[in-house]
């Protein structure tokens, strides 16, 4: 029996549903798990600390998928691949695209992790780079497949969302783009969409709630918000027909 016979429920723990600025709330990373497989989409400052109370040791990371260098999603990448090398003396493995490991590795972890001395020069001296191409679905793990879809979030840099197993959306962080939406809703035959959400408008690198909010009730009745602030609190019930995910909370989409 192939997976796709199977309808095995993906299991998505966020380590963290906030804000790049939020305090209340960890960095939105999520930890997605399927036939025992486990994948750390983005790894943000908080990540590790994260980890640390969830009672999860690094290796137990299967792997981790990065969408976009922000540190609130790459910032704990460093302190994860160096006690993996000097404690663990195990590599993590990396799902990345080649544009976006290069410059994962130049602008980012290079400064804090290149080591001459030890001949330590390039990013696949402490990951296993699993590279990823853009717009196809590779499978990361049998049952797990993801396509990386390239969205806008800062204008003219990398960023990308996630097609997970042809049936959940995982926008990461974005602009609002209703067509996509609607595309992966009826074209692609998308079941699921966890977005991003900043509360306040205007704007600015985010989708925003009053965006989301002009979706047909249809396509809201999919949809799950996270990445939001700390004020969260005060917009309960004033989301239609979406949710809030709760962060360190396992939901299973089947
Ligand atoms: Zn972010
Ligand atoms: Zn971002």
């Amino acid at each position: 029996m192939k997976w796709k016979d199977v309808e095995t429920p993906v299991r998505i723990e966020m380590l963290g549903t906030g804000s790049a600025f939020a305090k209340q709330y960890d960095n939105n990373n999520a930890l997605v798990t399927i036939n025992g497989f486990r994948l750390l989409v983005d790894c943000g400052v908080t990540a590790p600390r994260v980890l640390y109370q969830m009672n999860i040791e690094y290796p137990e990371i299967d792997g981790i998928l990065i969408t976009h260098l922000h540190a609130d999603h790459v910032g704990g990448l460093e302190e994860i691949a160096l006690k993996m090398k000097y404690v663990h003396h195990q590599k993590p493995v990396l799902f990345i695209t080649k544009p976006l490991a290069e410059q994962l590795w130049q602008y980012t972890l290079r400064g804090g992790m290149e080591n001459p001395a030890e001949q330590l020069f390039s990013l696949d001296d402490f990951f296993e780079i699993r590279y990823l191409e853009e717009g196809v679905a590779a499978e990361l793990y049998p049952g797990l497949t993801a396509e990386l879809i390239r969205t806008e979030h800062i204008v003219g840099k990398l960023s990308y969302s996630i097609l997970f197993n042809s049936k959940l959306f995982y926008s990461s962080d974005t602009l609002f783009n209703p067509e996509l939406l609607l595309h992966m809703y009826e074209a692609r035959g998308c079941k699921y969409i966890l977005h991003d959400c900043q509360l306040y408008d205007p704007p600015a690198v985010h989708c925003t709630l009053s965006q989301l909010l002009t979706l047909p009730e249809e396509l809201q009745q999919i949809i799950w918000l996270y990445h939001y602030g700390d004020v969260k609190d005060q917009f309960i019930g004033k989301t239609g027909a979406m949710r809030f995910m709760e962060q360190r909370v396992p939901y299973h989409f089947p």
